[in-house]
Formats: structure tokens, C-alpha cells, sequence
């Protein structure tokens, strides 16, 4: 076992850093307290080839490992959630594109996605949120041409991506199984975008409704087959799992840098507070949980990346650190008191933040159904 970064791993992240400290973690507060979407910072990933991480290098991509851009995604979100889950979102694009799709889609779509292009993927409606198969959204196929109508709700990059990887269904009698994944581009005709959400936290992050009214989509960007949306639906979760998780780490080691920071600095009885042993519990329960998350996560992520099953350590990884992102922007308020619970500090937002890790690609309670069904089956 070895838990050393590689050269270019090492290389990476240091650029990385970098631009995190000088250009995207100084916009953070004010990306969430204006609410806008920091385009120009997925920008500056995009020009440095981030976007193409896992893309393989023949389509433009740098052609590297889930591991390797969980070790990035994770210094992104430590800087900036919000970067963090758009940059993670394209993931949810790129991913089914690299698992499903053919020569063509692969060398139309991944070019693009490794280079500027920002993706999005869209299941969720109103009447399929942890029930996923409840896709009521129709693709009917005239001409040549899928038609599809119906809405989706609280779609990530909503309104500001290129690419859009969309479930409907192709055949409503067989349920879940009469799913089908579809590329569309934001252009297409009967594509639009319809409310946009407003948050408790991420006020930054694009967060749409796609209406779909008769959207023509060419039938050459139907994903691998009709019927197989909802696998393909599954499997781009279990991957984007660990990007959530990620991004969860990212909050909570966020949290635990600004309470370790402000402890040091704020003198009551004469004192550091952080001299209290109160304090120095709290901070000492978070960063042995924010470790044991990472391990989670790199495990699920190196797992993936071996070809081998991964799921069960993508959920765990996601479920438990966004738990830790939770605990660890309580305690943070905590330590710093009643400054906490100010908007004249980041830890209010980052707890506001926190909070929604445990509910999105699944939420906390389907990931233990998730492991509760796999455990089930592996001790007989
Ligand atoms: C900011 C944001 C971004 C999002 N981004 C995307 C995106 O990019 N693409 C996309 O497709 N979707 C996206 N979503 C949707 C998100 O994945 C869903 O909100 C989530 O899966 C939960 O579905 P729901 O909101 O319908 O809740 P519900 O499914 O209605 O759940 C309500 C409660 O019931 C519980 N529950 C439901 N079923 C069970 C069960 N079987 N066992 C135990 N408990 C259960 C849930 O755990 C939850 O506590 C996003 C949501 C938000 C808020």
C-alpha cells in the first residue's frame, strides 16, 4: 500500500494550489454573497486542461485516473465549493459520455468537454427524486429524430452548460427499464431553460429547470441504447458519488482551517481560546473524521480506477464525509462563537453549504440502502 502522490500528481497539485490561493479562494465570499457563477474560474480550469482530467488523451483529455481528480476537485472545493460542484457536475457529463457512448458521440462530445465546454446531467423531476425511475419525461422517435417533453428540476449547471446528458423515456410501459439517455446541446430547438432555484446555500452555483417542449434531438444522440437510461443513470451516480464526497471534504477541511485559524487568535480569559481543551476536542474529533473520509473517498476512487467494484465505497465515502462537512461547519460556528454566526465570516456559509452534500445524487438515506443491500449480500 502506498499512500505517496506521484511526481506529475504532486506537480499537479501544487499548480493547482496555487491558482486556488491567488485567484479562486479570494472570490469565494463574494460568489456567495452576490450569487453569481464563478464562470471565470472554471475558465481558468479549463485552460489548464482540467476540464480533459479523466478524458482520454485520444479525445483532447489528459487521460488520467478518478484519483487523480479527486486530489484536485478537492483542493478546488476547499477553495471554493461552489467552483467545486460545477467543475464536479461536468463529471456527471463526461463520465456516461466515456462509458457509453460511441466513436462518434466520443470524438463529437469529449473534444469539446476537454476543452471549454461545461456539462450537465439531468434526471431529477418532480415526481422522480430518490424514486429515479419515475421519469415521466417522453422521448418519442419521428423521422429520424427523438422528441422529447417534460421538465427537469434542480439541474446543476442548468443554463450555463453546452452539453446536456438528459433521461427520458422511450417506452413508459416497462418503467425504469424503458429509460433512455440522450445528448442534447443547448441550442436544440424546444430546449429552454425554465425557474431558476434559489438556495439556502451555493447561491453561486446555476441551478435550473430545463423545460423541454418537443426537443428535437438527432437520433444519432441517443446513448448506447433505448432502454438502457437507467443503467446508465445508476453508474454515472455511483461515479459522481465520489465528486460529491469530494466536494463534502473539500467544505469540511475549509471549516476546520478557518475554527483552527480563528482559535489561535481569539483571546477570552486571558487566553487563546484554542488553549481550551473544549476547543481542542472538537477540533481534533473533526480532523480525525475529515481523514478517515478522505480514505473513503481515495479508496472508492482508486478502486474505480483498477476496474474494480467501487460502489459500495463511493456511497460510504459520500454518506460519511457529507456528515463530516456537516459536523465539522457546526463545530466550526461553534468555536467561533457568536462572530459565527455573522455573515462577517465564511463558517455560516460554509454550513449552509455543507448541508446539501447529504441530500444531492442520492441522498444520505439511499446511500445506506445502498450499502445495506450490498453488506446483505456479501456476509451470508
Ligand atoms: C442544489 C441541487 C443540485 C442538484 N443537482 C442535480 C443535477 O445536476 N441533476 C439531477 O438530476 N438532479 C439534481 N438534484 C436533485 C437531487 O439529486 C435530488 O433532490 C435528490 O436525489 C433527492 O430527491 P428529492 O429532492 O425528490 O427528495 P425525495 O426523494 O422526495 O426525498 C425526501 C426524503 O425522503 C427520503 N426518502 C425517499 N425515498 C426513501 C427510501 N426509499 N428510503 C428512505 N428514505 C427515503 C429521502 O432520503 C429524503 O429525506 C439537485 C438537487 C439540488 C437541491
Amino acid at each position: 500500500m502506498n499512500f505517496e502522490l506521484s511526481e506529475e500528481q504532486k506537480l499537479m497539485l501544487e499548480e493547482v494550489k496555487r491558482v486556488c490561493k491567488e485567484v479562486i479562494e479570494p472570490q469565494s465570499e463574494k460568489v456567495e454573497k452576490e450569487g453569481f457563477f464563478p464562470r471565470k474560474n472554471l475558465e481558468i480550469l479549463a485552460d489548464m486542461d482540467l476540464f480533459g482530467l479523466i478524458i482520454p488523451e485520444e479525445y483532447g483529455g489528459l487521460g488520467m485516473g478518478f484519483l487523480t481528480w479527486a486530489i484536485i476537485a478537492e483542493e478546488i472545493s476547499r477553495a471554493c465549493a461552489t467552483t467545486g460542484l460545477s467543475f464536479g457536475a461536468n463529471l456527471l457529463c463526461v463520465y456516461p459520455l466515456m462509458t457509453f457512448g460511441n466513436e462518434e458521440q466520443k470524438k463529437k462530445y469529449l473534444t469539446q468537454l476537454a476543452k471549454k465546454a461545461i456539462g450537465a446531467f439531468a434526471l431529477t423531476e418532480p415526481e422522480a427524486g430518490s424514486d429515479a425511475g419515475n421519469v415521466k419525461t417522453r422521448a418519442i422517435k419521428k423521422n429520424g429524430k427523438y422528441y422529447l417533453t417534460g421538465r427537469k428540476i434542480f439541474i446543476t449547471n442548468g443554463g450555463e452548460a453546452d452539453i446536456y446528458i438528459i433521461i427520458a423515456s422511450t417506452d413508459p410501459d416497462r418503467g425504469p427499464r424503458g429509460l433512455s439517455a440522450f445528448i442534447v446541446e443547448k441550442d436544440y430547438p424546444g430546449f429552454s431553460i425554465g425557474q431558476h432555484f434559489d438556495k439556502m446555500g451555493f447561491k453561486g452555483l446555476p441551478n435550473a429547470e430545463l423545460v423541454l417542449d418537443n426537443c428535437e434531438v438527432p437520433e444519432e444522440n441517443l446513448l448506447a441504447k433505448e432502454g438502457r437510461g437507467f443503467k446508465i443513470a445508476m453508474d454515472t451516480f455511483a461515479a459522481g458519488r465520489i465528486g460529491v464526497g469530494i466536494g463534502a471534504l473539500g467544505v469540511a477541511e475549509r471549516a476546520l482551517e478557518e475554527a483552527v485559524r480563528y482559535s489561535k487568535e481569539r483571546v477570552q480569559f486571558g487566553r487563546p481560546i484554542s488553549s481550551f481543551q473544549a476547543i481542542q476536542h472538537m477540533l481534533a474529533e473533526v480532523a480525525t473524521e475529515i481523514e478517515a473520509a478522505r480514505l473513503l473517498l481515495y479508496k472508492a476512487a482508486w478502486l474505480k480506477d483498477q476496474g474494480l467494484p467501487f460502489e459500495k465505497f463511493a456511497s460510504m465515502g459520500k454518506y460519511y464525509a457529507s456528515e463530516v462537512a456537516m459536523k465539522a461547519t457546526v463545530k466550526a460556528v461553534q468555536i467561533f462563537g457568536g462572530y459565527g454566526y455573522t455573515t462577517d465570516y465564511p463558517v455560516e456559509r460554509l454550513l449552509r453549504q455543507a448541508k446539501l452534500f447529504e441530500i444531492i445524487e442520492g441522498t444520505t438515506e439511499i446511500q445506506k440502502n445502498i450499502i445495506a443491500s450490498r453488506i446483505l449480500k456479501e456476509y451470508r
